[in-house]
């Protein structure tokens, strides 16, 4: 929209209204960037989001502030979507310059902690365990086995994220001087997202209800990924794709004037986008269930599935991500009694009912 396709990308757009969004690069990340955005208070500058924790980014972030004549010692606040590094990752870093609160819906805020708090190994553990019980092969096994040997535990984003200081309240407003944001719950990409609406007159007058800093919930094009919540101290039988599904429609009722993502950029028609994404995952349970006239464990199911390239070029840490991404759709199917475990299976096979 801002000129993606004439020339680069500027580091700030002025959005109106005290909005601005900076982009923070996402070392080695086809998605290049998150948006952090700026909203102006009565007690100084609230981000949405911050960005990866890296040098370069950080510089970016800096920087952007700089060129908005602000600060990061001037940040009042930090307004978390969620808790993936590339958004909540430069949050200690803010609060340790700023003194800002950081804020995050608690479910996401569980899982930092969660995540802080777990032994070494406790998380490769876990994976392994869920690979095996889907029906991953053995040769997918191994590497997990093998970072588990004694002083190979690699550092993953997330073991020090920062624990926030607030919680965000669904359908509350939040406690921002002068401004208007109102916290909606969208479950589904992670247990705690949250979207939240600036109910305010848009600066440009377009019609609707306010703008929506939709994280990435609601992107303009592309599908984020749901796959299932992961915690292992909870067996709870959860429906993320359902989450999903239910949350889109929320927001698609809101008639919110525009949306500013956390990636990619700005547009106007968020029922529009809203329906595509419904029809796409209406397509996609279909297109499974054919799949499914034959019994699959879910690791068979993503082999079989369309991905964006052949399954033998997936490298290993997406078809991590395609598995949790096959049983989340598995988990909705079983919910929407259209798909059943096969009675005596193990790893357990699933068939079209
Ligand atoms: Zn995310
Ligand atoms: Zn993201």
């Amino acid at each position: 929209m801002q000129g993606s396709t004439q020339g680069p990308a500027p580091r700030v757009t002025e959005h109106g209204g005290g909005v601005w969004a900076l982009r923070v690069p996402i070392p080695d990340n086809p998605l290049g960037h998150t948006l952090v955005h700026v909203l102006d208070t009565d007690r100084g500058p609230v981000l949405v989001d911050t960005g990866w924790d890296d040098p370069d980014s950080w510089t970016e972030l800096t920087a952007g502030l700089d060129a908005l004549g602000l600060s990061v010692r001037d940040v009042h606040g930090v307004v978390i979507t969620h808790h993936h590094p590339d958004h909540h990752g430069l949050s200690g870093r803010v609060r340790e310059e700023s003194g800002a609160w950081i804020a995050m819906h608690a479910a996401d805020t569980a899982v930092v902690r969660r995540t802080r708090e777990a032994e070494p190994g406790t998380w490769l553990d876990y994976l392994a365990r869920k690979l095996a019980a889907v029906g991953a092969p053995e040769d997918h096994l191994a590497p997990l086995r093998a970072a588990r040997a004694p002083g190979r535990t690699r550092t993953l984003p997330g073991l020090r994220a920062a624990l926030p200081d607030r919680e965000i309240v669904p359908g509350e407003l939040l406690d921002l001087a002068g401004r208007r944001l109102r916290a909606i719950w969208t479950p589904g990409h992670t247990p705690g997202h949250v979207c939240l609406h600036l109910e305010e007159e848009h600066p440009a007058r377009r019609p609707g209800h306010g703008r929506l800093f939709s994280g990435d919930h609601l992107l303009p094009g592309i599908t984020p990924h749901i796959g299932l919540y992961e915690d292992p101290d909870d067996a709870t039988e959860t429906d993320p794709l359902g989450d999903y599904l239910d949350s889109l429609e929320r927001i698609g009722r809101l008639g919110v004037a525009e949306v500013l993502p956390a990636h990619q950029h700005s547009f106007t028609d968020a029922a529009g986008r809203v329906r595509e994404l419904l029809d796409h995952h209406e397509e996609r349970l279909t297109g499974l269930l054919g799949l499914l006239a034959t019994p699959l464990t879910p690791w068979q199911l993503a082999v079989r599935m369309e991905w964006n390239r052949p399954w033998d070029q997936i490298p290993y840490g997406s078809r991590n991500i395609a598995v949790s991404e096959a049983e989340a759709h598995v988990r909705r199917l079983v919910k929407l009694g259209r798909a059943e475990a096969v009675p005596g299976t193990e790893p357990v096979a699933y068939v079209a009912v």
